[in-house]
């Protein structure tokens, strides 16, 4: 079993967020938050005073970090709007930029994924940005309907990485299905945490993988995470990354793992 780390990149700056009401549900939830002591009152009021200081994303600490480890990733970048994801173009493109000079790998954050012609407009989008044309993409909230899986092969994507589940990736004639095996979102929350009975989780979810057989056991980390503002998720995958070395499983990527699995038949 092998390891694939991954990112989504749902959100880049508080400005983006000025009329999509997204800044407001977060504020009215971390005083919700700190006046319940669901986190500690000031890590709240450290949440909402982010805000003006601009920033939401820490991928560039966290590609710093990965590398520091030894280790790199796929990160998924949107280049369309919708459902809180509300950063433009230019941003996608600085975002790309960032990722390549870690020389990482990318891939489309996708946002349409019940009509062909939007998929495909999405992808060429991205083959703009990033010069690529050897694309994966993982859609934003997880969408999915019967059709998105042939919708994505037709539009010429080399995987998908969305559905999720302790189940082997699988592919055909150069399409490959890649399941989320663990997500931050899933063991943890944004109020507090345990965060040893979330190791326990983790731990119980790598071994149903390896009795599983798993060829890849994929991560889902979102970067705004990697922040002192969510101590209890940063601590959790600085940890989840390290005891996977410990225990000296190999990490690869999406991309190698296909070629791998064409290869292998
Ligand atoms: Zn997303």
């Amino acid at each position: 079993m092998k390891i694939i780390l991954s990112h989504d990149v749902d959100h880049w700056k508080w400005s983006e967020h000025l009329f999509d009401g997204f800044a407001l549900k977060f504020m009215v939830r971390n005083m919700y938050y700190g006046v319940t002591t669901k986190v500690p009152l000031k890590l709240a009021m450290q949440r909402i005073f982010s805000i003006p200081k601009g920033n939401i994303a820490q991928l560039d600490a966290l590609l710093a970090f990965e590398k520091e480890m030894g280790v790199s990733s796929t990160i998924f970048v949107g280049v369309e709007n919708g459902l809180g994801l509300s950063y433009s173009k230019t941003t996608a493109q600085q975002i790309i930029n960032l990722v390549k000079k870690y020389e990482f790998k990318l891939g489309v954050h996708g946002i349409a994924f019940d009509s062909l012609k939007k998929i495909k407009i999405e992808k060429e989008q991205f083959e703009k940005l990033s010069g690529e044309t050897n694309i994966g993409i993982r859609t934003h909230y997880l969408r999915m309907s019967e059709r998105t899986h042939s919708y994505m092969e037709k539009a010429g994507y080399c995987f998908d990485s969305t559905v999720s589940g302790i189940n082997p990736a699988s592919h055909s004639k150069g399409f490959a299905v890649f399941p989320i095996s663990i997500m931050d979102v899933d063991v943890l929350s944004p109020a507090s945490n345990n965060l040893d009975s979330i190791k326990k989780k983790t731990l119980n979810l790598i071994n149903q993988a390896k009795l599983n057989k798993l060829n890849y056991f994929v991560v889902n980390f979102h970067d705004n995470y990697f922040s002192d503002l969510y101590p209890d998720h940063k601590a959790w995958y600085a940890w989840v990354v390290q005891y996977l070395k410990q225990e000296g499983y190999e990490f690869t990527d999406f991309y190698k793992a296909q070629d791998e699995m064409e290869l292998n038949g």
